[in-house]
């Protein structure tokens, strides 16, 4: 991928790199051992400007391209997962839905803080019952004067228990269907919000996913992001950026996967040789390394596609679903190629493993991707 990078965009990877290098990985393990949100790294990626790369100057952001982005997502996944995800939040899905969505007034109270980290955003449309299907979600706002009153639940928000203003998503009107979805920005100690639950995830123990719960819960009529019943349009655009950041942390994870499959294998010994002297292994290193080119280079092509300002969704869809389902082949191989030992906290082949899974489900699930592909192959 990198021969396929210019100077500045090359450049900005290394620095990056040395960035998570010095600021990041000396407390990874610690931050995920402790399995809660870590928001301090919220201050350091703010600090370094990453919250602000996709961001215009004016409203304090660096006015970087997707392929930084791309870039810097996969740079801190290879730290962490989790840590990519809480970068993911700020840097991508919730500051463009508000910078393409919002009004002058949203765009002012709300990005430039994001951006300096003083403001931890997350965005929610999952709920109990509609997952997948989206368009069925049953949280609802209901007008009151100028006001609206939220009620429902909310499920798997990334972040939801650090977040000062919530981007979430309800419905005006049940008979409208999708026509009803509607977006608002929502402020953390608005009276009637909670956070009901924290899950106790199989993986990415630094970032979190949580049950929010509103019951009447007031927001003002400025609170509407976009059109009243455009509310899809704004998740759906969102997520096209957003899995261009996904398909970053399955590459960035995988190549710290393959990275330690690589000195390990160099180093066990078994039958008097190293264990990567044997055919077998190679071939299982090869192919983790073919499957990371590929899905790097699907990844760089939507990238390209969105900074060319075309429709980018199936690019940006497929990029996820390649760079998913390769994080999850090569974390599995290096837990196999680190034999018991991959098997234990000690090594981090394991964590690749279980972040790995997440990769596959969040922002679409494999299924639903393979989906959205076949609908546009035969429009
Ligand atoms: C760690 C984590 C973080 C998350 N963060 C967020 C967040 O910040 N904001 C947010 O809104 N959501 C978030 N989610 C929720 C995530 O987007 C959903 O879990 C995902 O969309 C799947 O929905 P579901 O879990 O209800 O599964 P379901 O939709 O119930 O799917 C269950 C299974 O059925 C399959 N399936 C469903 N429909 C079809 C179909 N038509 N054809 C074939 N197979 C199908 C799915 O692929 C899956 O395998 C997060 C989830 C996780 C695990």
């Amino acid at each position: 991928m990198d021969s396929l990078l210019t100077q500045t965009e090359f450049d900005f990877r290394k620095d990056v790199r040395n960035f998570v290098k010095q600021e990041l990985m000396p407390h990874v393990e610690e931050w995920e051992r402790r399995k809660k949100f870590a928001r301090e790294s919220v201050k350091k990626f703010a600090d370094y400007g990453l919250f602000g790369i996709l961001v215009p100057p004016e409203y304090g952001g660096l006015g970087g391209s997707v392929t930084e982005y791309l870039l810097a997502s996969i740079e801190i996944a290879r730290a962490s997962t989790s840590l990519a995800s809480i970068f993911g939040s700020s840097a991508g899905i919730c500051s463009a839905a508000i910078l393409n969505f919002g009004t002058d007034e949203q765009k002012k109270h709300y990005v430039p803080p994001i951006v300096s980290g003083d403001l931890f955003p997350c965005f929610a449309v999952t709920e109990p019952a509609a997952g997948s299907d989206a368009a069925k979600l049953a949280t609802t706002a209901t007008r009151d004067g100028d006001d609206w009153i939220l009620n429902g639940t909310k499920s798997f928000i990334t972040g939801g228990d650090a977040a000062d203003v919530l981007l979430i998503f309800a419905t005006v009107d049940k008979s409208l269907g999708a026509k009803g979805i509607t977006a608002f920005l929502v402020d953390r100690d608005t009276p009637g919000f909670s956070v009901s639950k924290v899950e106790d995830l199989i993986g990415m123990h630094a970032s979190s996913a949580c049950e929010l719960f509103f019951r009447d819960c007031r927001i003002p009529g400025s609170a509407v992001l976009g059109e009243i019943g455009k509310g899809l349009r704004v998740a759906f655009s969102s997520l096209d950026l957003g899995r261009i950041h996904v398909a970053g942390q399955g590459i960035g994870l995988s190549e710290a996967a393959l990275e330690a499959s690589l000195a390990y294998t160099a180093d066990r010994e078994q039958f008097g040789q190293p264990i990567g002297d044997f055919q077998g292994i190679q071939w299982m290193l090869a192919d983790m390394s073919v499957g990371i080119d590929a899905a790097s280079l699907l990844a760089l092509s939507a990238a390209r596609k969105a900074e060319s300002g075309k429709p980018y969704s199936t690019e940006s869809v497929k990029a996820k679903l390649y760079a998913a389902e390769t994080a999850a082949d090569v974390s599995r191989k290096a837990v196999q190629l680190h034999g018991g030992y991959g098997c234990t906290r000690d090594m981090p082949v394991e964590r690749y493993y279980r972040d790995a899974k997440m990769i596959e489900i969040y922002e679409g699930t494999n299924e639903i991707l393979r989906t959205v592909i076949a609908r546009n192959l035969r429009s």
